[in-house]
């Protein structure tokens, strides 16, 4: 064990971690970052046709540069995923990482970056090792998302059939590496629009149809039936919340129309279906309720999408158990962590390999004060390199 932990190199892994943190790559322009990737394994002796890119970006809504990427190392043994993702925030665009201590933090103006370079660089330095080393390890699949900030979407996309027959996946997507989240939630995003008639407000008021007014009465309803923000009522507990709204022409014309972004998430799949009918039937009967002179009424449309599903892992699947042992070898505590957002995890689980998200250091995220812990870093790598080594035999997980 102590030979394959002899395998990290710390003044390679930082290396590595900062020639990610310095590519520039928001979500859709992850071609830079792919392109490293490459060059890197490649070097290290990876075979060509073991590196490929799916089509995911293809069937993504927004432009992207580039699908999934794969580099897969072939083994004897337990097949596994390692995975993180290639895009950051566009807050990171134009950081330039500064080391301090045991820090590496940005110059104040820009974020890190580290979600996910972090990760990135976590399964780079793990790759290399693999190739350089020469050692003996089960199969191992290295999945780099892309689009993976504002809606999980290569992850979603991903071609399944390339994830090939992982048994276990390892995320490595946040901040303590011996934390490992083993549920998520189910989430719907919605847009609702509302529309109503317009009129002068100063001479006919009471000709419109105020689509604000709409919204007014069903939000009222929503709140006083407890169905707005944080959701804890018999049969279940979520959250809901409308985040954006957009409408209307000025302060002299009723409120003709508008259009509100909201969503709704809760760990239990079924009460995630009740609180966003509530929502439906809060805008639908507001949309009846409120008359104008002439008798008229307006609508409420909703275009919803599930967002991500749902996941909990048992403290006996393979991926935790897994997990669990590799922190425990680098002298870690694992404590596992109910998280209340999406992952690509949720994608992953949800196509059949149970996958579990470590952290690789990063904390802040998504802020300019974003910063990386090197320790923390280090030991994410020790924890990757015995993922993707340890055989984790079936009878070791079964108990
Ligand atoms: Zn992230």
């Amino acid at each position: 064990m102590q030979d394959i932990l002899g395998l990290v190199d710390e003044k390679r892994s930082k290396e590595i971690l900062l020639d990610f943190l310095k590519i520039e790559g928001p979500s859709g322009s992850e071609k830079a970052v792919a392109g490293k990737i490459c060059e890197i394994l490649l070097e290290a002796g990876a075979e060509e046709s073991n590196i490929t890119f799916d089509d995911a970006n293809k069937q993504m809504p927004d432009p992207t540069e580039t699908g999934n990427l794969f580099v897969r190392l072939p083994g004897k043994g337990r097949p596994r995923l390692l995975a993180a993702h290639m895009d950051t925030v566009p807050l990171a665009v134009g950081v330039k990482p500064k080391t301090q201590g045991v820090w590496i933090t940005s110059s104040g103006r820009t974020a890190l970056g580290a979600d996910d370079r972090g990760g990135v660089a976590v399964l780079v330095a793990t790759a290399e090792a693999l190739l350089e080393s020469g050692i003996d390890h089960p199969p191992v699949t290295f999945l780099f998302t892309v689009r993976e900030e504002g809606g999980t979407w290569g992850a979603r996309f991903v071609d399944q059939v390339m994830l090939g027959d992982a048994e276990m996946g390892f995320s490595f997507d946040g901040r303590e590496p011996d934390k490992l989240v083993i549920a998520a939630p189910s989430s719907d995003k919605f847009t609702i629009t509302i529309r109503g008639k317009e009129s002068h407000a100063g001479t006919a008021p009471e000709r419109g149809v105020s689509a604000m007014e709409i919204a007014a009465v069903a939000v009222s309803a929503l709140r006083k039936k407890g169905w707005f923000g944080k959701i804890t009522r018999a049969g279940g507990e979520g959250t809901s919340n409308i985040g954006a709204i957009e409408g209307g022409a000025g302060s002299n014309v009723v409120m003709g129309s508008l259009q509100m972004q909201a969503e709704t998430r809760s760990h239990d799949p079924e009460f995630l279906g009740k609180i966003t009918k509530a929502y439906k039937v809060a805008f639908r009967q507001a949309a009846k309720a409120v008359k104008n002179v002439d008798g008229e009424t307006g609508t409420a449309r909703f275009k919803i999408h599930r967002a991500y599903n749902a996941f909990h892992l048992s403290p006996n699947s393979p991926a935790v158990a897994a997990a669990a042992e590799a922190i425990k070898t680098v002298g870690l505590n694992p404590g596992p962590k109910v998280q209340n957002g999406g992952l690509d995890a949720c994608w992953l689980n949800e196509y059949g390999i149970p996958t579990v998200t470590l952290g690789s250091g990063t904390y802040n995220a998504h802020t300019k004060q974003e910063r990386l812990n090197l320790p923390d870093y280090l030991n994410a790598c020790r924890v990757a390199l015995l993922l993707a080594t340890l055989p984790f035999d079936e009878s070791s997980n079964s108990k």
